[in-house]
C-alpha cells in the first residue's frame, strides 16, 4: 500500500503557514485544527516544518516572549519529504529513523499532502484487519 491511499482518505485542504507568522498564531492553528505540525510554505514551495515539539522547545528556552517570535526562526528547515508512491512501510521507517511524526508528500516541487504517524499506523492496522478477515473467510470456505 502506498501513502497515496492514505491521502485519498484525508481532506484535500492542507493547513500551512508562512515564515513570518508568529508562534502564538501557530499555537492557535495547531489547537483549532487539532494537528501536531504545520508545513511552512513560501508561495507553493515547502521551506520548513514546525511541530508542537518546536513550540515547546522555544517556550522552554525563551519563556512566554517566544510567542512573538516568527515561525522562520524556530522551524526545521531541512524537511524530509516523500512522494505519493512511497509505501506505508517505508514512510513508517523514515519517521522512526528520523524521530519525527510527520512527512509532507511532494509532487513536482509542490506539497500535495502530509501524513502523520497516526495515519500510517491506522493504515497498517486496517490492512492487517482486512487480511485477518480474508483468511477467516478462506478457512471457513475450505471447511
Ligand atoms: P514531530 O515528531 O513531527 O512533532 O517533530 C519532531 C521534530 O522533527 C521537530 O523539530 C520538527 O520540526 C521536526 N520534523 C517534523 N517532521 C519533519 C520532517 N518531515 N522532516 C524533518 N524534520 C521534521
Amino acid at each position: 500500500m502506498t501513502v497515496d491511499r492514505i491521502l485519498q482518505g484525508k481532506s484535500r485542504e492542507i493547513a500551512s503557514t508562512t515564515a513570518g507568522a508568529s508562534l502564538s498564531a501557530i499555537c492557535s492553528l495547531l489547537a483549532e485544527r487539532r494537528i501536531g505540525a504545520v508545513p511552512v510554505l513560501e508561495g507553493k514551495t515547502l521551506i520548513g516544518i514546525l511541530s508542537e515539539r518546536d513550540v515547546v522547545r522555544a517556550l522552554a528556552l525563551g519563556g512566554a516572549t517566544a510567542l512573538d517570535l516568527p515561525v522562520g526562526e524556530i522551524m526545521t528547515r531541512n524537511v524530509r519529504t516523500i512522494g505519493r508512491g512511497t509505501s506505508v512501510e517505508e514512510a513508517m521507517a523514515i519517521m522512526t529513523e528520523g524521530r519525527f511524526r510527520h512527512l509532507p508528500v511532494v509532487e513536482d516541487g509542490r506539497m500535495i499532502g502530509i501524513v502523520s504517524i497516526g495515519d500510517v499506523v491506522k493504515a497498517r492496522l486496517d490492512a492487517q484487519q482486512r487480511e485477518v478477515e480474508d483468511l477467516k473467510s478462506y478457512v471457513a470456505g475450505a471447511a
